[in-house]
């Protein structure tokens, strides 16, 4: 699956620039020589954010500066409705550029990327999907990046209130939605800017297996059981999770591999990759509620059994019982053996829940700070009215 990757605000943008990294990595000579990506775009109203990042070329029509004239290029202080008020305005230059941009014929989708907790991303998200979605036909994926803990504390959270609009537009528009909880990820005792870098590429590497194995032209590694961009699609729907997990094969296998005590191994290496990805996917909740599901397993061409893709299937199938399940295998890893495992049109997500509540409690809450700060500052005026004043 090749997909055109649209970074929006800050943390849409570095995610949407670790794509094209990895799009390089799997494209070079040493490596898969496969390209999963089109193009990559990064749109933002802070200049000094669009500088920040490393793969995206530096030209001027993929690092996309919008709302220049009420910003000034400073950005949107978290205000997503601005934001939302500036893309109305601009949205015509990222939409053309996105479709105008070279190899936009081959791509299988489009995935636009934003945290809901800042005011660019959140704000400008929903309606460039909006607007891809009238002019073309191919399926628009959104990643939603949800906030920290410590960003939802607090009567007037931002992070709150904008991912809450973010989520409620963006599923209006998006044939399917990517949560992503930055508190899932969240490692202690590292630097914020480190715990970003390495949650960005985490969530990136979950496409990397994925996306290569429907593009695989050397017949050696395409897999008995093909994932490719058609069952991707009819895997995707509403909100959804990814995540994956990976377990090394011993140094020695390969010598010893015809020893029944290898065959287990494998076996439970794959058992152990699946319930990692499980554990790893981007956001918790219970896979009961998921009605599809889309498993890829990858490792040693010899390795990969129909018994293995047999007792996967039989684990979601328990795990997910009213899942449609779709799984498929990719012989192209020789070390190790890794599942990749996306749970789409998710019934229930505790997380985004309370998010709503928390955020209809917190408009109602704003309402009421802004009357009682009203009135507290006209009884301040009134007392200092008749003092002169040097003007
Ligand atoms: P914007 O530029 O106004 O859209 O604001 P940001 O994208 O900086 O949004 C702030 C939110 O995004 C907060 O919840 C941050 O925790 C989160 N955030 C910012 N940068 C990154 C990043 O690179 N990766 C991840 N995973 N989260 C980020």
């Amino acid at each position: 699956m090749k997909l055109v990757v649209v970074g929006f605000g800050q943390c849409g943008c570095n995610i949407a620039d670790e794509f094209y990294a990895i799009n390089n990595y799997a494209k070079s000579l040493f490596n898969r020589r496969i390209e999963i990506l089109t193009d990559a775009f990064a749109i933002n109203t802070d200049e000094a954010d669009l500088g920040g990042f490393k793969h995206i070329p530096g030209d001027k029509s993929h690092r996309i500066l919008i709302g220049t004239m009420s910003t000034f290029g400073h950005g949107v202080g978290k205000i997503n409705a601005t934001a939302a008020e500036i893309i109305k305005d601009s949205h015509a230059v990222v939409t053309d550029t996105i479709l105008k941009s070279q190899k936009f014929h081959e791509t299988d989708a489009i995935m636009a990327i934003a945290s809901g907790g800042g005011g660019t991303g959140s704000g400008t998200i929903g309606w460039t999907i909006k607007e891809l979605k009238e002019r073309v036909a191919k399926p628009i994926y959104a990643m939603v990046v949800l906030p920290f803990g410590f960003e939802e504390k607090g009567d007037t959270s931002y992070a709150v209130m904008n991912t809450a609009t973010c989520l409620n537009t963006v599923s209006q528009y998006a044939d399917a939605i990517f949560l992503v909880d930055n508190e899932r990820f969240r490692k202690t005792g590292s630097s914020l800017a480190q715990n970003f870098k390495q949650i960005n590429q985490e969530i990136v590497q979950n496409f990397y297996d994925l996306c290569c194995a429907g593009e695989e032209r050397n017949e050696k590694y395409v897999g008995s059981k093909v994932i490719d961009a058609g069952d991707i699609k009819q895997s995707l729907a509403e909100l959804s999770v990814i995540g994956r997990g990976q377990v090394d094969l011993s140094a020695f296998y390969r010598r010893r591999r015809s020893h029944y005590r290898e065959g287990v191994k494998e076996r439970s290496s794959a058992a152990g990759a699946l319930l990692q990805a499980e554990n790893n996917l981007t956001m918790g909740f219970d896979l009961r509620d998921a009605r599809r599901i889309l498993a890829l397993i990858s490792g040693p061409k010899d390795v990969l059994t129909l018994t293995m893709l047999e007792e996967m299937s039989g684990f979601l199938q328990a795990k997910a019982p009213k899942a449609v399940i779709r799984i498929g295998d990719y012989p192209r890893r020789s070390k190790d053996i890794s599942v990749t495992l996306i749970a789409s049109e998710l019934t229930k997500v505790p997380r985004v829940q309370n998010m709503f509540v928390k955020a209809k409690d917190l408009f109602q809450k704003r309402e009421e700070i802004t009357k009682e700060t009203t009135r507290k500052l006209k009884q301040l005026r009134e007392i200092s009215k008749d003092l002169p004043t040097l003007a």
